[in-house]
């Protein structure tokens, strides 16, 4: 059985944790754009930051026999200090390429160090939004710690999402717990966990939480890099629940197909 890592950041992963992934069949991933910034950036830093990931870290993944798909979009911490309108247009042309798979992650984020206001952060939210239901790919939206505000965030999110008549079945809300699973299953979204012991989730409870809401719409990721996540998170959630006696169906839904039906991804592994 082969493993999709949902949101793992290609560009803080070194050759030596790709190739470990690889060998504990970790066999896909799909990357969002990442440049934890200090201060606002320009916008051909964005659009560079686009480009890497396509021409560059797809490619470092594929060499360790790992199909990689991307997210593609403006985040919240990495927001642009000119140019917005510019980027907006152009991120349809990104979004059409095979490739890219989703708008990501975007979303409101408090401790975003280039632009925390919540009413900056909405507008970002609700215009990529509108792209994303014009371009028919799927969003992935971010939120934040802690638990209060990430209540908060993804009922905002889902509202938004609602409010501007995207389907449901292209929303991703990353980063869920027992806090805002079911806020988001039964607005009929995609509930993805990032098994991050800094957001409360090991491969352990997250096992147990798979287990408890046997939805066909969660699914797993590490949110990696390797200063602050586990490469191996999803391999460890997949024997986590062999444990506790789950099936192989169970396991490769929650670990591989999940993600492939939210994320429209037809064909995996690409590679044999
Ligand atoms: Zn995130």
């Amino acid at each position: 059985m082969y493993y999709i890592d949902a949101h793992t950041h290609l560009l803080d992963l070194s050759i030596a944790s790709l190739k470990e992934m690889s060998l504990h069949n970790i066999r896909g991933v799909i990357s969002p754009v990442h440049l934890g910034a200090f201060k606002p950036v320009s916008k051909d830093t964005i659009i560079d930051v686009w480009d890497v990931q396509l021409e560059k870290q797809l490619g470092r993944a594929k060499q360790n026999f790992i199909d990689a798909w991307a997210m593609i979009g403006i985040s919240m911490v990495s927001t642009p200090r000119d140019g917005v309108e510019e980027l907006l247009a152009l991120l349809p042309s990104y979004l059409a390429r095979p490739e890219v798979v989703a708008v990501g992650e975007v979303g409101f984020e408090p401790g975003s160090r280039t632009n925390a206001d919540p009413a900056y952060q909405q507008m970002l939210l609700e215009r990529q939004v509108d792209i994303v239901r014009d371009a028919g790919v799927t969003i992935d939206i971010h939120v934040p710690n802690p638990m209060d505000r990430k209540v908060e965030a993804t009922k905002r999110s889902l509202e938004i999402c609602r409010e501007r008549g995207l389907d449901m079945s292209k929303v991703v809300i990353d980063h869920c717990t027992e806090a805002n699973i079911d806020l988001v299953l039964e607005a009929g979204a995609y509930a993805a966990i990032s098994v991050q012991p800094w957001r409360v989730m090991n491969p352990e409870n997250t096992a147990d939480l798979l287990l408890k809401k046997k939805s066909d719409r969660v699914f797993v990721d590490s949110d990696s890099s390797d200063l602050i996540s586990d490469p191996l998170a999803v391999a460890k959630v997949a024997f986590a629940l062999k444990a506790r006696g789950a099936d192989d169906a169970f396991i490769d839904a929650c670990c591989c197909t999940n993600c492939m039906a939210a994320y429209g991804i037809r064909q995996f592994p690409a590679m044999g």
